[in-house]
């Protein structure tokens, strides 16, 4: 039995509890309170934290809420998160409280983040990189690199993993997709599904992999359907991607 607790925090941050047994598992420590008032209520204790990547927004509360547990994290960004016990290269495999983690790089946000997948439980991190709708922006990558990244998420991470991402950004993602892809019906319906859900105050977090597959504009940056709608019939994906990344940063 996988207990699993999302975490707003900050402006639009979450952080997630995964609780299993006597291993308590942080992903990502935006924000001291929050994380500490949901131990608290739960009565769990934290074992492990599980960073994504160094961006102060995920790293900061970690001395404030650790206590004794173990900090894992990146190598390739090990220089820059000063809390970490261990790191961790691409495609590392281990065990939590018996969960399987698998640790997947996924570099364009940043450039050395990992995703972290729990097959067992069919539950999956991937922070700033693949957002519910939506992508990370670009700070230390291009889009090629980030368009590989969602082709690995896309080719490791099975239909109904449930997906946790680092924001509530799933609106204005909705939005954006819906003015760049006005004729696609299925992010027209999604758009109102989280107009709803916003409205409600209620996360559009966690996502599915086939939700992405079928509402994320740029996971579709090799449908022709999304090229074609984009005036870029035939255009290399990394363009398609490319494009629809510099339409988001202006939205
Ligand atoms: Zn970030």
């Amino acid at each position: 039995m996988v207990d699993i607790r999302l975490i707003p925090c900050l402006s639009d941050n979450y952080a997630v509890l995964v609780h299993t047994g006597d291993e308590t598992i942080l992903i990502d420590a935006p924000e001291a309170g929050p994380i500490k008032a949901a131990l608290a209520e739960e009565g769990w204790t934290l074992t492990t934290i599980l960073v994504t990547h160094h961006h102060t927004d995920h790293v900061q509360a970690i001395d404030a809420v650790k206590g004794s547990a173990k900090v894992i994290g990146p190598k390739a960004e090990a220089d820059r998160i000063k809390e970490l016990d261990e790191t961790l290269d691409d495609g590392a495999e281990f065990t939590l409280g018996g969960l399987e983690v698998k640790a997947i790089a996924t570099p364009g946000h940043t450039s050395g983040p990992l995703s972290y997948y729990f097959p067992g439980a069919g539950i999956a991190f991937t922070a700033d990189t693949l957002f519910a709708m939506g992508c990370g922006r670009l700070f230390e990558g291009d889009p090629a690199t980030m368009w590989n990244s969602f082709k690995t998420l896309r080719a490791a991470l099975p239909d109904d993993t449930k997906i946790y991402c680092g924001h509530e950004y799933t609106l204005t993602n909705a939005r954006y997709g819906h003015q760049a892809l006005p004729e696609d019906a299925a992010i027209a319906e999604r758009l109102k599904v989280v107009e709803a859900a916003r409205e409600r105050g209620e996360p559009t977090v966690p996502t599915t992999m086939a939700a992405e597959k079928a509402t994320n504009p740029f996971m579709r940056a090799d449908d022709p359907s999304v090229a074609a709608q984009l005036g870029m019939a035939g255009a290399d994906p990394v363009e398609v991607f490319a494009h629809l990344r510099k339409g988001r940063d202006s939205f």
